[in-house]
């Protein structure tokens, strides 16, 4: 946590749940991925948190930005930057949505199908467009490619397509998974993309473009890599399978760009157990899964937690959250230890939670308000 963080939760004492967002951290960590990949472009993935300071800190820093849906790209337009800075990067969209996002000024396009590059052809003609290949998310702690990219064969096909309907085969894209914790999955994928490259480019499908996706890490409960190992393991791959035929270099951070400088301020609303001699303690959050921790289905993101009571006795617990639904329970199997002492009223912070929160909060599950996100 951020002394400015740290410092507006003591003096403010916000209403919780909330997530509250240091902005100069995000600068930071943009900063700092520019400075370690210089040559790469930084598209931000929109989705891990479009809150409007966020999109325009990013836009006066000269990010662009990686969108999935007409909504994204309007949350981007608010911050008044030209369109060619916006990249389509779902590959899954709605025909009218791609005409309406061409007819704006957006002219980079993901696909990975024959039926979307159908679409773009008809409505984005003369468009880049990139392919997104499948690869192995092994080590990825959010896992993304088994519904997104396609085989190899089948991207070389389409490229090869979109050439002769019209569009601009600009190049090939994909994502390791989210919150990679293997450094040699870059190199793997990239091992697989630099040959598409060089067996299209000799039939005369020259692509510019390689889109490494995300991937990059936020600290959660395991330790994990610096960034610096993480840009410099990409840097290396590149040069390795890329050596002087250096393409145009895409990456589109989300995680690692917002996930550590956010915090979210929960309280405690109930310690019990289910027998009277039950190791575990229930403890029940003014915050679960409905409300912002999504990520935490199937214990996947293990969140790291603060107490004012830290450094007392702890005993296991199982933490969940507020709402009638079984399902909204966070951890269980992963073992999480809280002080004895602890009691409704208490304040728990919930850290590293700038990425992936405020948006997969419901609307008002039992009548729960959306998780309010506080840019600081
Ligand atoms: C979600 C997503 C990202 C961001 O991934 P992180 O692991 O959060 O950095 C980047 N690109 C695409 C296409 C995505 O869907």
């Amino acid at each position: 946590m951020t002394e400015r963080i740290f410092r507006y939760l003591r003096e403010q004492q916000p209403e919780t749940p909330c997530l509250v967002i240091d902005l100069d951290l995000v600068e930071h960590n943009f900063r700092r991925m520019r400075e370690l990949l210089p040559a790469a472009h930084i598209f931000y993935a929109v989705k891990a948190n479009p809150a409007a300071q966020i999109l325009s800190r990013l836009a006066g820093l000269g990010s662009k930005f990686d969108t999935a849906s007409r909504g994204e790209i309007e949350m981007v337009q608010a911050t008044g930057i030209s369109m060619d800075r916006i990249s389509f990067g779902n590959t899954i969209k709605k025909e009218k949505d791609i005409a309406w996002a061409y007819q704006q000024g957006v002219r980079l396009f993901a696909f990975d199908s024959e039926a979307e590059l159908q679409k773009l052809a008809r409505v984005a003609p003369g468009a880049r467009v990139f392919c997104r290949v499948l690869v192995d998310c092994g080590g990825a702690e959010w896992p993304l490619s088994k519904k997104f990219g396609c085989a190899p064969e089948m991207a070389k096909d389409l490229l090869r397509k979109a050439r002769e309907w019209g569009l601009d085969p600009y190049g090939i894209s994909f994502h390791v998974g989210s919150q990679q914790t293997d450094l040699d999955q870059w190199d793997k994928a990239l091992a697989q993309v630099s040959q598409m490259f060089f067996a299209l480019a000799e039939e005369g499908v020259d692509l510019r473009m390689v889109n490494l996706g995300g991937g990059f890490p936020a600290r959660y409960r395991a330790e994990v890599n610096s960034i610096e190992s993480y840009c410099e393991a990409v840097g290396r791959a590149l040069v390795r399978h890329f050596g002087n035929r250096m393409p145009e270099v895409i990456i589109e951070p989300g995680r690692s760009m917002v996930g550590d400088a956010g915090v979210i301020q929960s309280e405690v609303v109930l310690v019990s157990r289910k027998a009277a001699n039950d190791r575990k303690r229930w403890i029940y959050l003014d915050i679960g899964k409905f409300s912002g921790l999504a990520e935490t289905m199937d214990e996947s993101i293990k969140y790291r937690l603060r107490t004012a009571r830290d450094g007392t006795r702890v005993g296991p617990v199982v933490l969940a959250g507020p709402t009638c639904d079984s399902a909204d329970i966070l951890y269980e199997k992963t073992e999480y230890k809280l002080p004895l002492s602890l009691k409704p009223g208490d304040k728990v912070e919930i850290l590293s939670t700038g990425a992936y929160t405020t948006t997969y909060s419901s609307v008002a599950f039992n009548g729960f308000a959306p998780l309010k996100a506080i840019c600081i």
